[in-house]
């Protein structure tokens, strides 16, 4: 279907798979690992990647890529893939152009897992990184580059601390050193911001997240845009400008042009070797999620903004952290690259610290306590007394998550029901 014309509603009801006259309507949870061939050229042509076909399902599955299809389709971009987790998408994005002596450029202000991946585990592997505050000027961003540097990395809206990112910014230092801008957009998701728009080179998510947006299936994916023009920076990315050895020779940006070579490498080389495959019964669910994305995405939109208006005049409440209240600190970036709204959780702070905190998680009836975020049931977690609880409070306070700070994920629930539980639970 050539459908880049259509609205974003319909790109989540109808892209990435056309079904055939006396197809199945749905997409079909291909369940087999393997792919039967009649002779050994057919199947010798695959591994060349001299035809397109499956072979094992480690590297490629046709339920998966029906779904990644659709999720490129979103995000305006050339070529998609899935992964198992956000983690091995985040993973494998950064790890296609980085080796051991690479350098990153990232926002400060990302996902906890994704902070340990890039300073602790990739460190490990030689990859250095500089972190830079979501604020930084240009030329802040620009002291950050090393001659070495690879890739700059971001969070459009982060997670936990939802700031927003200066997507063009970023993306225009970037290419002026030469490097692609990866921006992790599983927050917004396509319906809220699309980053490739911005300037952005690829694109990750957690599927997890709103995209699935039951709490039902884990998994990652990872978009390219198309755009970066790998041959112009050859000697920095000498895994898409030179031959592969471990694939017959094939040197990625030359046979597949900017608009594939990213993701073939992804998937003829780091899914073939770590094997972080999502499973085709997982995809089926994430794409059952994408089918509604749209409307939920605007609910989930809407209750937070509700939620965070309700909270900022109550007397118990010292702040509230939402881009879409006016006062916010990121309200003005928020206009600029999410003007429909960005997703549906708020952060807040009770004036009474921890204790306050604790008797008010203790109150909840309807919004669950949960580590979880992106789901259609709200949730709230007090980092303090749970997922941070070995910190004192002077040191939360240090590291930006005060002892009264509570994050909500609002659902899509009524509004009113969700004020009135949080009502009486702030008593
Ligand atoms: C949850 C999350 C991840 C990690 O995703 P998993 O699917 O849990 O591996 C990465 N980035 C962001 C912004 C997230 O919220």
């Amino acid at each position: 279907m050539s459908d880049s014309n259509f609205g974003l509603g319909t790109k989540c009801v109808q892209s990435g798979y056309t079904p055939g006259n006396g197809e199945p309507r749905q997409i079909p949870i291909v369940q087999s690992t393997t792919f039967k061939y009649d002779t050994s050229e057919d199947m010798g042509k695959l591994f060349d990647l001299e035809a397109s076909g499956y072979f094992y399902t480690r590297l490629q599955n046709p339920t998966n890529d029906h779904v990644a299809a659709k999720i490129a389709a979103l995000e305006g971009g050339t070529a998609g893939m899935l992964t198992s987790s956000g983690q091995a998408a985040n993973f494998f994005a950064l790890f296609n152009i980085c080796e051991c002596g690479s350098h990153i450029v990232a926002s400060s202000s990302i996902y906890g897992g994704t902070f340990n991946l890039i300073a602790v585990t990739m460190a490990k592997m030689g990859i250095e990184v500089t972190f830079v505050s979501p604020n930084a000027t240009e030329e802040e961003l620009n002291a950050a580059f090393k001659e070495n540097t690879r890739a700059v990395f971001g969070e459009t809206i982060a997670n936990p601390a939802l700031t927003v990112l200066d997507i063009e910014l970023f993306a225009k230092v970037a290419h002026e050193h030469g490097v692609p801008l990866i921006v992790d957009n599983t927050f917004p998701t396509p319906v809220h911001c699309r980053p490739i728009e911005w300037g952005a080179d690829i694109v990750t998510h957690s599927t997890t997240k709103y995209m699935d947006g039951h709490g039902a299936a884990v998994g990652g994916a990872i978009v390219d845009s198309g755009k970066f023009d790998w041959m112009a920076h050859a000697d920095k990315f000498p895994g898409l400008t030179t031959p592969d050895d471990s694939y017959h020779g094939i040197t990625y940006a030359e046979k597949f042009g900017k608009e594939g070579a990213f993701i073939t490498k992804c998937t003829a080389q780091l899914m073939r070797d770590f094997g972080c495959i999502q499973s085709p019964q997982n995809a089926f669910i994430l794409n059952l999620g994408l089918e509604s994305l749209h409307v939920r995405m605007e609910k989930h939109a809407k209750n937070g903004q509700e939620i965070a208006e309700y909270l900022k005049n109550h007397p118990k409440v010292s702040a509230v952290h939402f881009s879409g209240l006016p006062e916010d600190p990121y309200h003005e970036l928020a206009k600029k690259y999410l003007p429909d709204g960005g997703c549906g959780v708020v952060s807040f702070e009770l004036s009474g610290g921890r204790a306050a905190a604790e008797d008010f998680m203790k109150k909840l009836r309807l919004c669950a306590i949960e580590t979880h975020v992106a789901d259609a049931r709200s949730c709230c977690l007090n980092p303090a007394t749970s997922t941070h609880r070995q910190m004192t409070d002077e040191q939360l306070e240090a590291a930006g998550i005060p002892a009264g700070l509570v994050r909500m994920s609002c659902g899509l629930e009524d509004a009113k029901d969700l004020i009135a539980d949080l009502k009486q639970a702030l008593g």
